[in-house]
């Protein structure tokens, strides 16, 4: 199994006539440019509060128009997605809110699920629908020029829509991400929060705690860390690259998951230190042997390949 670089065939009849993508990072300029090529919308307005990054877009020619102000970049969007860091969820869907057109349905992509439901439900009139998604799929790049339309393509998105959601706004949002490339998952946004806890959010913290205690050590200088990181630290040093506002948002949001997991991480990792005080030879090439067979099963899946890494696969995609 390689990586995907290929996207499905082009939809035949675009699925919504205007969309609106509200933050053009990695995220929503790969969403941006999937609506484009694969023919998801017939209309694509985007916005972004940078005027930087707005210029870019511009350039790049990634939306139909790009809005220099909300109110008229959703004013007629059937479906608006925000792709924003999680923290700014709940004053960019309060200032959009007086703006929206009757029946929009509202999206978004952030990493944690419950905390954006309720910093984005409050704010919205009663004649829209809000059907959240994550697409679990990334890199550690940022800004417009980090994304590509093939994000997205054999990767999961967990949809999650509260209770008595619209039936028919939540099988659009379905069909738009299938339409993108995605596999597409249907869970509670608690659920979502405790799964990407334990999947993505304590493996980013491992990440960055371990390179920056790497960082601190007295007796190995910092320049000997750089020169002889081995295959092992390069991966953790990928990972913990990640945005550092996005990935602050994601554990001021998901607090109580991460700190459930990692009270389970930190009695485990308690039980492998006993084993090597110990000696456990055995206990270690079991949990070692279980750990492989994990690395294995997500190969199979096609969800990673199993060609060697060398730190030189360009352009990498990461489970976010
Ligand atoms: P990014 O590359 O940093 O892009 C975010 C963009 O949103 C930036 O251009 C930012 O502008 C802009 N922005 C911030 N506040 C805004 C506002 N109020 N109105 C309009 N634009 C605003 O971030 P990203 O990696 O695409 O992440 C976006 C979302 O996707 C996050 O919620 C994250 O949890 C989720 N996600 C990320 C990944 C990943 O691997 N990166 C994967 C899955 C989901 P400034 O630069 O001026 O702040």
């Amino acid at each position: 199994m390689t990586m995907p670089d290929q996207l499905g065939p082009k939809l035949g009849a675009p699925l919504f006539g205007e969309i609106c993508i509200l933050g053009l990072g990695l995220i929503g300029s790969s969403l941006a440019r999937v609506i484009r090529l694969q023919n998801i919308a017939s209309s694509l307005i985007c916005y972004d509060s940078d005027a930087a990054v707005q210029n870019r877009v511009a350039e790049l020619g990634l939306g139909s128009r790009v809005a220099s102000n909300l109110a008229e970049a959703v004013a007629k969007a059937d479906l608006v997605v925000l792709c924003v860091p999680v923290g700014a969820n709940a004053e960019l869907a309060q200032a959009m809110a007086p703006h929206l057109k009757a029946g929009a349905i509202i999206s978004d992509v952030g990493s944690v699920k419950s905390s954006v439901v309720s910093a984005i439900l409050p704010h919205l009139p009663p004649n829209v629908i809000l059907v959240p998604a994550h697409p679990v799929a990334g890199t550690e790049y940022s800004g417009p020029d980090a994304g590509f339309a093939t994000l997205f393509a054999e990767r999961w998105c967990i949809v999650t829509p509260p209770p008595d959601t619209d039936q028919m706004a939540v099988d659009k949002v379905v069909n738009f991400w299938a339409a993108c490339g995605s596999n597409v998952e249907i869970m509670t946004p608690q659920h979502h929060d405790q799964v990407l806890a334990i999947t993505s959010h304590i493996p980013h913290l491992i990440a960055y705690n371990i390179v920056d205690t790497a960082a601190q050590l007295e007796q190995v200088t910092q320049s000997e860390v750089i020169k002889f990181s081995a295959g092992g630290f390069r991966d953790f040093t990928r990972i913990a690259a990640s945005d550092p506002t996005m990935w602050r948002d994601v554990f001021l949001n998901n607090r109580e998951a991460v700190l459930e997991m990692l009270g389970r991480f930190n009695e485990d990792l308690t039980a492998l230190q006993r084993m090597i005080r110990f000696g456990d030879g055995e206990g270690l090439f079991a949990l070692f042997s279980r750990t492989r067979a994990i690395r294995r099963s997500i190969i199979a899946v096609g969800q990673e390949t199993a060609a060697p890494d060398f730190g030189r696969r360009q352009p990498e995609t990461k489970i976010d």
